[in-house]
Formats: C-alpha cells, sequence, structure tokens
C-alpha cells in the first residue's frame, strides 16, 4: 500500500499532473461512474505535453476511486462529447476490473491488446457501443494508420455489436 502511494505520488508529480474537479470533462466522468454504479468518482487528472490516456494500475485498491490520467494535447483532439465519454469509460473499466490490486503503479505502461479489447468489451457493456466506437474512430483518424492496433479494437467492438444485435 505503501509502495503503491509513493509511486502514485510521484508519477502525478513528474508528469505536473492537475486535478480535474469541475467543467465539462469532469461531468462526462460523473455520468461514466453512475453508468458503473461507483459511489465514488474516479479521480481525473490532466497533464501538459505528449502521450494520451492512461489509468494507474492498483489505485482504485488503494483508495476505492482509482486515478485516471489524460494529457491535455490528447483531450483536446479528441474533442470532447461522445468520445471523450468513450476514453473514460475504457479507463474506468480497467479501473474497476484492477478492484483486487493484481497489478501496481509501476506496472502501468503495460499495454496488452487483449486488455485493451477487453476494457472496451467492458466500457461498451456499460455506457453503451457509441462512445466506444466514437473514440477508436477519433484515435484512427487523428494517427492515420489503418492495420494497427486501433483497427483491430474497432472490428472485435464491431463483431461484438453484432453479436450483441443479433441475440435479440
Ligand atoms: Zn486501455
Amino acid at each position: 500500500m505503501q509502495a503503491q502511494s509513493a509511486c502514485e505520488n510521484k508519477l502525478l508529480r513528474d508528469a505536473q499532473a492537475k486535478e480535474v474537479l469541475s467543467g465539462d470533462e469532469y461531468k462526462t466522468l460523473q455520468g461514466v461512474a453512475m453508468a458503473f454504479g461507483l459511489n465514488r468518482i474516479p479521480r481525473l487528472y490532466l497533464f501538459e505535453g505528449g502521450g494520451n490516456s492512461y489509468y494507474i494500475a492498483g489505485s482504485f485498491s488503494l483508495d476505492g476511486r482509482g486515478k485516471i490520467l489524460i494529457s491535455r494535447q490528447f483531450a483536446d483532439l479528441i474533442g470532447g462529447g461522445l468520445a471523450f465519454r468513450g476514453v473514460l469509460a475504457h479507463e474506468t473499466a480497467h479501473l474497476v476490473v484492477d478492484v483486487h490490486g493484481d497489478t501496481s503503479c509501476d506496472q502501468w505502461v503495460m499495454r496488452d491488446p487483449k486488455i485493451e479489447e477487453a476494457a472496451d468489451a467492458l466500457a461498451a457493456a456499460t455506457v453503451g457501443f457509441g462512445p466506444l466506437k466514437a473514440f477508436l474512430i477519433r484515435v484512427e483518424k487523428m494517427t492515420g494508420t489503418t492495420g494497427g492496433e486501433t483497427e483491430s479494437r474497432l472490428q472485435a467492438l464491431e463483431k461484438l455489436e453484432a453479436q450483441k444485435n443479433g441475440q435479440r
């Protein structure tokens, strides 16, 4: 617990992350937290410079809220709305799966494509497919690459959606 806390503090300090406590971004997070049935809203931080969006592994089990970090640049490129809701839902999905603290703060750069797809699926099941698809389509346009991880995540999501629609 102490190591986790120290690691989180260092990470936030190094990124010069600023906590967001109001505004549109915060309101979107409140909505996402409600959809996940969380009593307490995850802590949201913005930081300057490059990078995209992250969750701090193990942070949910530390305080029952968890921490999400998003670069200002990435937030601006995503441009709020549905796509931003998708980003927050994706990161919140990571946090709640991490509830038992199987991972810790120093593992936060680890990105396994299977884990990303699982987070997308849980997020879509919770807030709907629209926000997740809007987010991934936005990222795909931003990076301008095809055949990459984002495209396969989008395809996995569309397959899930088709399955879900088929069940009706
Ligand atoms: Zn992720």
